[in-house]
């Protein structure tokens, strides 16, 4: 039997399958009596402190064994648990209906659950693992039950389960399992996000799957395609055996090119380039070969935290980075990009009705100028260190350009009256993902050093369609022409001013979409690490001249599926 599900993790994996049994834990509910109610307080703040303890031991771990980017998974947790709202209705409870602290975590946490399950919004969906996650650790420890372990694997399986919590997926065992599969969550679910980084082939939101599948199952994982086959035939078995083989030496061969440069076979270079959320994040995108990064992301810095960074702490984040690049490589600073789906709980942000629409960015930025004066303090000086170039998001209007660039003077001249060092020639451009930018490209291109174009807002803004909502997802599409159209549009205006153009979103490490990038004539591409090499070996393998005539054709077309096929048929030819 063949199923299909949402790609989280490429790669393949055959084995039996192994059921993760549902650890519903079960909770009585009992009165407390008047006088032992503050006392039922306090066991609640124990387990809430033994469980926070207990995270951090596991952030720690997953930090060594795993990376800084999944151990911040753990750190949301840790916030969670803290959150005055969360334990805050939980010790209410207790109070008001004087009962067990193991009921009250239950009933408030189904509340919460509820209430996320009717948002319309997928990234808070997929947030119900984590507060899940969380709540079952604060059971346990009230019900003195010890920590849920994957501990009977003992031989090479592939897990079913219905979701698994990040905290499973940072337990597992690579070499016990092999491949996952989930009945929920997407590809921004944190157990996707973890799968890739561990390289573990996985497919997620395969619905009724668990129900479907007994225990020693034969299975095939197709995590590339997003498929699972139950008890294959023999011949099935054979070919998936034969595409693992020839995965994992593409993958080494793929290692060789770490120190190539990203050039088309008919000597036209591109740049290829990486993007993070933190300085450890660089080093992933030192070894994966990255000529510089394209895109810091660093609305992380002031995330999972409870006030703004200082402008020291900033600056040693950037210098870091900067240091590790050296004066050769570039590395693009996004200033401050909060808002829309990243919320920063202690500014105090309005609640909106479309916060993809509303304050935030450069918005916000232009309005709180008290935090973008630190952060401009911070950039400058680490600027002195490397090549830093400073980037606007979400700029709509002229007017947002150069009020940020006053901003931005202001900012030097104190630097200069201190006589503090930076680089008085730091490049500054802005993220073209307003289609408004992309129409005036031409207006916009006189005025800034540079263009990155940020697809990932660009294509939900142009098509009208949330980036978050898998429901609209199938209008959400990068190979759209009015898409193709804007890009082309404001590479043909940058170029026709002597700029640059870059492309940060996550389109520019899409295989198909880069042969046509490519023609179009875009000069850098930013990427995740791990997209680096794949994209640098398909560079190599392309001529310019293919890639200009795979775009021109393309503009003549006006299906995104039709585009699709003719860019893999193209490419078939050549690799
Ligand atoms: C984009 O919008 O394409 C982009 C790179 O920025 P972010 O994904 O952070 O919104
Ligand atoms: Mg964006």
């Amino acid at each position: 039997m063949e199923y299909t599900g949402i790609s989280a993790a490429s790669g393949y994996a055959l084995g039996p399958a192994f059921l993760l049994q549902d650890q519903q834990i079960k909770v009585a509910k009992s009165e407390v009596p008047k006088e032992q109610l503050n006392s039922e307080i306090q066991r609640f703040e124990e387990a809430l402190g033994k469980a926070a303890q207990e995270l951090e031991g596991i952030k720690e771990r997953t930090r060594q064994t795993i990376g800084p980017e999944e151990a911040e998974i753990f750190s949301a947790h840790i916030m969670v648990l803290q959150d005055p709202e969360y334990s805050g209705a939980i010790k209410e409870m207790i109070r008001s209906e004087e009962r067990n602290a193991e009921w009250a975590v239950q009933v408030v946490t189904d509340n919460f659950l509820e209430l996320f399950a009717s948002m319309d919004n997928a990234y808070i969906r997929e947030r119900a693992a984590d507060l899940r996650d969380v709540s079952n650790r604060l059971l346990r420890h009230l019900l003195g039950i010890s920590t849920q372990s994957l501990t009977e694997i003992t031989e090479k399986v592939i897990l079913f389960a219905y979701d698994l919590t990040p905290s499973d997926t940072a337990q597992l065992d690579r070499d016990k399992v092999v491949g996952f599969v989930t009945n929920i969550g997407g590809r921004t679910s944190h157990s996707a996000i973890m799968a890739r980084s561990m390289e573990i082939p996985a497919v997620v939101g395969m619905q009724g799957m668990v129900e479907k599948i007994k225990a020693g199952d034969f299975v095939i994982v197709d995590g590339s395609e997003g498929k699972v086959f139950v008890n294959p035939a023999e011949d099935l078995i054979h070919l998936y055996k034969e595409k693992q083989i020839s995965y994992e030496v593409q993958r080494l061969e793929l290692k060789k090119l770490v120190s190539q440069r990203s050039i088309t076979s008919d000597g036209h270079k591109v740049e290829l380039v990486a993007n993070i959320g933190n300085p450890q994040d660089a080093l992933v995108a030192v070894t994966n070969g990255a000529e510089g990064i394209g895109l810091y992301r660093t609305e992380f810095l002031y995330m999972g935290r409870q006030e703004l960074p200082s402008e020291e702490e900033q600056f040693e984040a950037y210098k870091a980075v900067t240091v590790m690049f050296g004066k050769e490589h570039p590395v693009v600073i996004r200033s401050l990009d909060i808002g829309g789906d990243k919320a920063l709980p202690y500014l105090d942000m309005p609640k909106e009705m479309n916060p993809f629409l509303g304050y935030r960015a450069i918005r916000l930025c232009l309005d709180r100028t008290d935090i973008f004066r630190t952060q401009l303090r911070a950039i400058l000086r680490a600027s002195a260190y490397g090549n830093i170039k400073l980037m606007y998001p979400m700029i709509a209007t002229l007017e947002e350009l150069r009020g940020a660039n006053k901003v931005l003077e202001v900012v030097k001249q104190e630097l200069l009256a201190e006589e503090i060092d930076f680089n008085k020639d730091m490049e500054v451009g802005i993220m073209v993902e307003i289609p408004a930018v992309a129409v005036m490209a031409d207006r916009f291109a006189k005025e800034v050093d540079f263009f990155s174009i940020g697809t990932n807002d660009l294509i939900q803004y142009t098509m009208a369609a949330d980036r978050t909502n898998e429901t609209v997802s199938y209008l959400y599409q990068p190979l759209n022409l009015a898409v193709l159209r804007l890009i082309g549009g404001v590479i043909e205006a940058a170029h026709k001013e002597g700029k640059r153009v870059a492309m940060c979103g996550e389109m520019a490490g899409d295989l198909t979409a880069l042969p046509i990038l490519l023609g179009l004539g875009l000069d850098e591409f930013s990427m995740s690490a791990s997209s680096v090499l794949p994209a640098r070996a398909l560079v190599r393998q392309l001529s310019w001249e293919k890639a200009r005539t795979i775009a021109e054709a393309v503009l003549k077309m006006d299906n995104p599926l039709e585009i699709e096929s003719f860019v893999k048929q193209e490419m078939q030819r050549i690799t």
